[in-house]
């Protein structure tokens, strides 16, 4: 059935390296069951003010900690989080049903990477400015300084991931957080707070709140707060923007897609059909770099659709914690009543051929819990580009297919158009066996995460952020390190003279 278990302690705040109660609570509910796991206390005005002023007093003897002592903490927080892993998957089972066969192999460790990467980064360099010798006696030199206390707003898709993804670069930059996650996964982030504090993190360098939206914006417009790193849907993110904008706070915005899939004519269709599956189905399809918009050539179509049949019986539903199973329920009912619509609506509305899936009888996978937020994985072919199911981002496990034709000597122009004409640009595929087709697409393609002849890894040497809606900045890689920091340039003139203008008077 479930994750059930026993019933958990009443989840606390994290401020200053200490569990901190409130009287508000909020359920969180186990999406393979909708049976309530636990109570989280909500935080109120008060408790986000003292947990802003908690990094303020911890930021400057963070701060002033050498990268390499900051690494030294780090690692040892990473090689806790690896050696708990299991337990720290099961219960981000429990959260979010995902299978633990996803979250026992990607979620935490993924997660962990990143903090190894960023302690090891710092710890050989990362943190150093560059030096220009201007003429003999005159130089510049440049700096990289923490911002001070920083905001990290999390989605429900992958939290403990995005909690590691915004805490490790932040924390090894030496600036301190304060961390709200998504309401519907709130049960990580205590978890994370007290390895740390295991680990040697200061109290108050990482603090968490936790709440709904209003929790958020408390945090957007706090003038104690000098970054806000979102990752969210467009519509939120551009709310978050404008709130941290008014008060000229640096943004990091991680926000939605709705990504193209592009499969050319002489691609090994096997291996399309694979990056097709994992760009739709993985994670029950709730990935923000989903390909959802998988274009395959008029002349495949038969071949293309026949393979992927063939294969669907891999995406396997079932008891979550079952090694077997690798498709969990959705995230939440209002998740699920939305998937849901735009399914419905792909098979009434935009008279989609439904090749696979849909929302008929049967939907529950054996030996679970039909109060569960259960969707069966869903293709929609013959799909055209106005439809409302290739426009918007769905966030579950539905792919739809656009054909395309190549009789036209500039089909590849047509086609390429046709990817980028949407206001998002997150992530983009292509599966050829011609690479120097394959760099001239990704050349012209508009996204920030590319993939040839693959499609999903996100190792924490690349650094990954949108263009257009889908977001500002990048997070992960070197990049992902600069992100949390501010230059500083000091020009030196060791000539002893203060510049030409006046002297020459
Ligand atoms: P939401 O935008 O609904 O929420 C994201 C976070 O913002 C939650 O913690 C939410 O709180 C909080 N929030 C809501 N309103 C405000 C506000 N006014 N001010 C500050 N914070 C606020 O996103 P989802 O949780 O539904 O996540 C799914 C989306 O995330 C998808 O669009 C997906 O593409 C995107 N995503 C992008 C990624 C990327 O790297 N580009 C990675 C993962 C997901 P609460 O939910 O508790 O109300």
């Amino acid at each position: 059935m479930g994750t059930q278990g026993q019933q958990m302690e009443q989840q606390p705040l994290y401020i200053v390296g200490k569990r901190h109660t409130t009287t508000k609570t909020f359920q969180s509910i186990d999406p393979s069951t909708n049976q309530p796991i636990t109570s989280v206390c909500t935080a109120d005005r008060e408790a986000v003010d003292l947990a802003v002023k908690a990094g303020r007093t911890a930021f400057s003897q963070w701060s002033a900690t050498s990268p390499v002592e900051r690494s030294r903490i780090l690692l040892k927080a990473a090689s806790i989080l690896r050696a708990r892993n299991d337990e720290l998957a099961t219960l981000e089972t429990r959260d979010t049903g995902k299978p633990f066969s996803e979250t026992s192999t990607v979620d935490v460790i993924t997660g962990v990477d990143v903090l190894e990467y960023y302690a090891h980064l710092i710890a050989s360099g990362g943190l150093d400015g560059e030096t220009t010798q201007l003429r003999p006696d005159a130089w510049v030199y440049t700096t990289k300084s923490p911002l001070g206390v920083c905001a990290g707003i999390g989605a429900w898709n992958y939290p403990i991931q995005i909690a590691l993804w915004k805490s490790a670069p932040c924390l090894a930059a030496g600036n301190c957080m304060v961390y709200k996650p998504s309401e519907f996964t709130p049960l990580h982030a205590l978890q994370l707070a007290e390895i740390y504090t295991e680990a040697g993190v200061p109290p108050g360098v990482f603090n968490v709140v936790q709440g709904a939206g209003d929790v958020g914006a408390m945090l957007t417009s706090h003038p104690g707060i000098a970054k806000v790193s979102f990752t969210g849907q467009v519509s939120t993110g551009s709310r978050v923007a404008a709130s941290a904008a008014a008060g000229m706070k640096y943004v990091t915005m991680e926000l939605g897609g709705k990504s193209p899939c592009i499969i050319l004519p002489d691609a090994d269709l096997d291996s399309a059909v694979d990056g097709a599956m994992m760009a739709n189905f993985f994670s029950t399809g709730q990935v923000c770099t989903n390909g959802t918009r998988i274009f395959v050539p008029d002349t495949l179509l038969a071949a293309f659709e026949k393979r992927l049949l063939a294969k669907m019986p891999l995406v396997r539903g079932g008891p979550v914690m079952d090694p077997s199973t690798n498709f969990g329920p959705l995230v939440s009912r209002p998740h699920f009543d939305k998937v849901g619509s735009y399914i419905r609506h792909g098979i009434e509305t935009d008279c989609a051929k439904l090749l696979y899936g849909g929302l008929g009888a049967p939907t529950l996978p054996s030996g679970t819990d039909p109060a569960g937020n259960w969707i069966k994985p869903t293709i929609f072919t013959n799909c055209t580009d106005s439809m409302r199911i290739t426009r918007e981002e769905i966030f579950g496990p539905v792919m739809t297919i656009l054909p395309y034709s190549t009789s036209s000597p500039k089909y590849l122009d047509t086609l390429i158009a046709r990817a980028n004409n949407t206001t998002m640009g997150l992530a983009a595929g292509v599966f050829t066996k011609n690479i120097n087709l394959a760099h001239s697409v990704m050349a012209r393609i508009e996204a920030g995460i590319c993939w040839i002849n693959t499609w999903g890894e996100s190792p924490a040497e690349m650094p990954v952020g949108g263009w257009k809606m889908s977001g500002v900045g990048v997070e992960n890689g070197r990049k992902g390190l600069e992100a949390w920091t501010r230059g500083k340039s000091v020009l030196v003139e060791n000539g002893g003279s203060v510049g030409t203008v006046y002297a020459k008077l």
